[in-house]
């Protein structure tokens, strides 16, 4: 028998294996079962992709992606590994070629739509040949209260009732504990052993900016630091998802849009080309997603803010698969608490229902105004210690000032008092504002607004200094927001505050001072990452050669070779097979198919 690390360098050319990988896959291989939680680009794949090649039999995955499955097989065709699919898109007589190559023992790994199982023919199939592992991925899809729920995944424990003597390994990125016990119950995987590894995603660099003018700021992020890379806007609605491809598209950036409210052509066409071309950006809703495994996406951009924590990190887990440097970017203002309040407030469901959103929320903002590690915070949610501040997060590179914002809250609740509860009048954070700051604004004047004591005595903070006071009370449960036009209204905790017995600390709106240091660390993280100057021509070379090659044979470029393996061949230039052969990413049958065509495009260079 290989061994497990003779596999990963032969077959994937791999050096080394990744966190806890070698001792999952030891432990698979010897026929134990394993529950796996990994987070997005930990390299769970391989984790059942090893034991499939080492142990006797075909490796039978479950995986509920089917959009996604002819790259699953692409992928691992391409590195020579006989792999196949039957799902509902395939015609009739692929399928029976596949079927007849698993029957007869040549596939490594056969993947499956859940759904399948139900059906007679297919279990007659598995009937058939030699199942040597089952690897069920997106376990998560067994919870019922989370949100990718497929009834399908409740019939899995079926298997190991049929094949007991067959090894199981059941993979999630999900985090909650909630949900990993779950899995094990509804799996019938009691005697699995638990890998749970370390959430956290060093690569990704956490940033969360107030929104000012977001269009011109989403701008302004993807030109400065992103130019030619691809990545995903995430949007809460349909409307603003096609109103931010076109903003993006008229200045100049390849953009397409993604959500449920296509038809299922456009949205797989769409999907298509962003796994296949270089540095496009999808603008999607959060329909867009699961189980993308492009490993080159450079940043994730939430133009709205996120309903969750466990949504904004799955979501943001989509950049840098690939371990290269990746920004996860949140523009978040004052306007999306209102408006996701309002939604809470009118959405169907009991009163615990909406409690559990409002918690939901209430986590998320917090999330955005502390002055603390980000990453820590966001590890701290999933149950995980970061131990010290991570040093790539906006927080950590440009620390946020904290001021004594007592009598600034102090001035807002007092107004918000005036208004309601003296005189029972309903107003938003605007005409609040503007009392603050004194301005004798036609709505102002027409409320006598004017006349209360509290007009004026804001002047000394601009207006967005003030919707981030709100916004921070908001996040600190000081104030609260409600009904359709966002009234500002007290909550049992504002009268410590107006009672001068609580001192409230906020964080300073870092909109000039800070952003600069920040760009200088990421931009110091990139260059690390960059190449040196006489490498960028090599580099870009390369990648014509492989756009061209993935076109001609119909593959997304980095099922060719990765951008890291190419910007190492641009590097090291080597000069023989050989040498070639010592790249990472490039294994036995990638360098036969494209080691010379490689070393061909580099002697043109010379
Ligand atoms: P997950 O399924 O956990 O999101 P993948 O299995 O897609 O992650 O792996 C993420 C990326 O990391 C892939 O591009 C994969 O090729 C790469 N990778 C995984 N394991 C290793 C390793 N040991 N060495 C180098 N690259 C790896
Ligand atoms: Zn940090």
């Amino acid at each position: 028998m290989e061994s497990a690390l003779d596999v990963l360098r032969r077959v994937f050319g791999y050096d080394a294996f990744r966190g806890s990988q070698q001792e999952i896959i030891e432990h698979v291989i010897a026929g134990g079962d394993a529950l796996v939680l990994m987070p997005t680009g930990g390299g769970k794949s391989l984790c059942y992709q090893i034991p499939a090649l080492v142990r006797p039999g075909t490796a039978v995955v479950i995986s509920p992606l089917i959009a996604l499955m002819q790259n699953q097989v692409d992928t691992l065709r391409e590195l020579g590994v006989r792999a196949g699919f039957v799902n509902s898109t395939l015609d009739f007589d692929t399928r029976r070629t596949v079927e007849a190559e698993f029957a007869g023992g040549e596939l490594d790994l056969l993947y499956l739509a859940p759904e399948a199982l139900a059906s007679a023919g297919t279990m007659r199939l598995l009937e058939r040949g030699r199942i040597g592992l089952f690897a069920i991925d997106e376990a998560h899809c067994v919870s019922q209260w989370g949100h990718d729920f497929r009834p399908d995944y409740l019939n899995l424990s079926m298997l190991h009732e049929r094949w007991p003597d067959v090894p199981r390994i059941a993979l999630t990125a999900t985090a909650t504990s909630a949900t990993h016990k779950e899995i094990a119950t509804r799996l019938g995987l009691d005697g699995a052993r638990h890998f749970v590894s370390s959430f956290d995603r060093p690569n990704i660099q956490y940033r969360i900016v107030a929104k000012q003018d977001p269009r011109r700021q989403l701008l302004e992020f993807l030109r400065g630091e992103h130019r030619g890379e691809a990545g995903i806007v995430y949007c809460l609605s349909r409307n603003s998802v096609e109103k931010i491809a076109d903003f993006l598209k008229d200045n100049g950036i390849p953009a397409l849009p993604y959500h449920a409210g296509l038809d299922a052509r456009t949205r797989a066409t769409n999907q298509d080309r962003f796994l296949r071309e270089d540095g496009l950006v999808m603008v999607a809703t959060i329909a867009f997603g699961m189980g993308i495994d492009k490993p080159d996406v450079r940043f994730v951009a939430h133009f709205d803010l996120p309903k969750s924590i466990e949504g904004y990190y799955q979501e943001t887990g989509r950049a840098g698969r690939d371990g290269e440097p990746s920004v996860a970017w949140l523009a978040y203002g004052l306007q999306d608490v209102v408006q996701q309040r309002k939604m809470i407030d009118t959405s169907d469901g009991d009163a615990a229902h909406r409690r559990n959103l409002g918690q939901h929320l209430d986590a998320m903002l917090a999330l955005c105004e502390t002055v603390e590690c980000r990453r820590g915070q966001l590890l701290a949610y999933f149950g995980q210690e970061l131990g010290k501040p991570c040093d790539n997060c906006d927080t950590c590179l440009a620390p946020p000032e904290s001021w004594d914002g007592t009598i600034a809250a102090q001035k807002l609740l007092s107004t918000v008092y005036r208004l309601d509860r003296e005189r029972g009048q309903k107003f938003g954070a605007g005409q609040c504002i503007d009392i603050l700051t004194g301005k004798k604004t036609d709505k102002v004047v027409q409320w006598h607004h004017d006349e209360l004591s509290v007009f004026g005595v804001g002047t000394d903070l601009r207006d967005n200094e003030w919707r981030a006071v709100i916004r921070q009370l908001l996040a600190q449960r000081l104030l609260s927001v409600e009904g359709e036009y966002g009234t500002l209204v007290l909550t049992e905790n504002s009268a410590e505050v107006l009672g001068r017995r609580r001192t409230v600390m906020l964080r300073r709106e870092p909109e000039r001072a800070v952003s600069a240091a920040k760009t200088a660390k990421a931009s110091r993280q990139n260059a690390a990452a960059a190449l040196p100057k006489e490498s960028v021509g090599v580099f870009e070379h390369l990648r014509a050669w492989r756009a061209a090659t993935a076109k001609e044979q119909a593959v997304p470029a980095y099922v060719i070779f990765h951008d890291a393996t190419l910007r190492q061949i641009a590097t090291d230039r080597p000069r023989t097979l050989s040498e070639l052969s010592g790249v990472s990413g490039v294994g036995e049958n990638k360098l036969a198919k494209f080691g010379q065509q490689i070393l061909d495009a580099l002697a043109e260079l010379d």
